[in-house]
């Protein structure tokens, strides 16, 4: 019996510029494994959903490439799943993107622990970032904590170059224990009836449509570096979810679009601004490796007293897309029927939660890991502590977004809002399909989204915003 190359399949969903797989390969014939371990099952519901759907094309990919052999599905945590499985197949190594999140690395030091008594190990292999964190320091050798010295020194050292193209066949191992069938898992049962409307909503999975997504992102880059903050144009990538789940890896996406760049220099700039918009994640990454609290504790330390507001009924609100305000529930609207945002409408809905409802920022990030099928732990972190106001680089809490304003300079037609609420009566879009009416009743909000964000609840908003900031800076100044 040959004894197989162990893939541990995580977030790493494609065959190209894929050490751990290429590695497994060299090993044996391949196992490919996906575990329903505990690090993943407590993922959010629309994230795991997600995931769910880039297993399915991975399995289809990988079956064609072998003839039929599959990834096999385990459940059980690291620990007790490999040492048996190594025992009866006879194979030494397991290979495994590194996904360096806090919770996965307490996994694998406790794998390794139980794979040292039979000579296994386990082997990590880079390829979720364009470079290995520790390549990119300051002068001093710490970790950058302002995004543009981070992105200068980023640029100037260059990301890794990406590995082999994908396998055009691979030879599968047929030695492994016979696993659970897919057609049985179901990674998200708390979806209820959301996964049928996002199933709706899903952009296509997978490594192909990852590449068929860069690809028609080029031919409508041109206006990006303006139109990208604009929710009511389709002008972004929407490569984040393939990013998140490992579709593609970012140095195999930077050298595809530098390659583009140069081959039309008319979508240079455009394309520029575009790896800027990837280095804020290569950025995020960072912060959460050397900071591995990011989700949880407030970055600048000073920040840990300020007075949050625990959940409350405007929270509840907020979660449910009837906070009044236009911008800011179709956005939350927008993410519970997709499970996706507009960036510029993240920035707002999250202003309004941490600012205008004095709301804790956790509850938020939490709200957003639940819902997201781009969820990613680095980036929901540092975007959440940015807008805030206690993360590095952050935007200052006195910066209060007035949705108001927002919507007149980014969705100045009020498309993009008549999209998602029933009832929003702007004169420019009274006759816009309201998607989110016609949802199932159990998808909905209990009450059609009525108007009530006037002026004085915005300007009030502010004021208590204002006066907590300065009242918690006068305390912290006190001796
Ligand atoms: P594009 O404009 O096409 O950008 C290209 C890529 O750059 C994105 O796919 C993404 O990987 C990266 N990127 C862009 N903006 C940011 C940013 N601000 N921070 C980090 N990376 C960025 N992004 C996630 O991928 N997962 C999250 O969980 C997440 N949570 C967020 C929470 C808040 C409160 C905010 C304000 C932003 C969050 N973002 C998150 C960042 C950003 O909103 C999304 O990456 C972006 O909307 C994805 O759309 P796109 O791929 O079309 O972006």
């Amino acid at each position: 019996m040959t004894a197989p190359g162990v893939f541990w399949l995580t977030r790493d969903f494609r065959f190209a510029d894929n050490a751990a797989l290429a590695a497994a390969c060299i090993d044996g014939p391949l196992l490919a494994v996906f575990l329903l371990d505990p690090v993943t099952l407590a993922q959010g519901a629309a994230s795991r959903w997600r995931l769910m759907q880039a297993l399915r094309a991975f399995d289809a990919a990988l079956r064609r490439r072998t003839g039929g052999v599959g990834v096999t599905v385990l459940s059980g945590a690291p620990e007790d799943v490999f040492p048996p499985l190594l025992q009866q197949t006879g194979a030494r190594r397991i290979h495994q993107s590194d996904w360096p999140v806090p919770q996965m690395q307490a996994q694998q030091q406790r794998l390794r622990g139980a794979l040292a008594p039979l000579n296994g190990a386990l082997h990590l292999h880079g390829g979720h970032l364009l470079t290995h964190p520790h390549r990119v320091m300051t002068q001093q050798g710490t970790p950058f904590r302002v995004f543009t010295p981070f992105a200068r020194a980023l640029r100037r050292l260059g990301p890794d170059r990406p590995g082999p193209d994908a396998p055009p066949r691979i030879t599968a191992s047929t030695t492994g224990p016979a696993g659970i069938s897919l057609d049985s898992v179901n990674l998200s049962p708390d979806m209820h009836s959301g996964a049928s409307v996002l199933e709706h909503y899903a952009l296509p999975s997978g490594e192909d449509a990852a590449l068929a997504r860069l690809e028609a992102f080029f031919t409508r880059a041109a206006p990006y570096s303006s139109a990208r903050d604009r929710p009511d144009i389709d002008a972004t990538s929407g490569m984040s979810e393939h990013l998140a789940s490992g579709e593609i890896s970012p140095r195999r996406l930077w050298a595809i679009t530098a390659l583009r760049a140069e081959a039309e220099p008319a979508l240079a700039g455009a394309l520029h601004t575009f790896l800027s918009e990837v280095i804020w994640r290569e950025f995020a990454w960072h912060l959460l490796l050397a900071f591995p609290q990011m989700p949880r504790a407030e970055w600048r330390g000073e920040w840990a007293d300020f007075p949050w507001r625990g959940a409350n009924s405007g929270f509840t609100a907020w979660q449910q897309a009837r906070t009044g305000i236009g911008l800011v529930d179709a956005g939350l609207r927008e993410m519970r029927v997709t499970g996706r945002m507009h960036n510029r409408v993240r920035m707002v809905v999250a202003s309004w939660l941490t600012k205008h409802l004095l709301t804790d920022w956790r509850l938020g990030l939490a709200h957003f890991a639940d819902s997201l099928t781009d969820w990613d732990p680095a980036a929901n972190a540092m975007n959440w502590q940015w807008v805030a106001g206690c993360g590095p680089d952050a935007s200052p809490y006195f910066r209060i977004f007035n949705p108001e304003k927002q919507a007149a300079q980014f969705d100045p037609d009020g498309t993009y809002r008549a999209k998602w609420l029933a009832g929003w009566n702007a004169t420019t879009a009274p006759h816009a399909a309201a998607y989110y009416d016609t949802l199932p009743s159990s998808w909905q909000v209990p009450q059609p989204w009525v108007a009530d964000g006037d002026a004085q609840r915005l300007s009030a908003g502010r004021n208590a915003a204002l006066a907590a900031y300065s009242a918690f800076k006068s305390n912290d100044a006190s001796p």
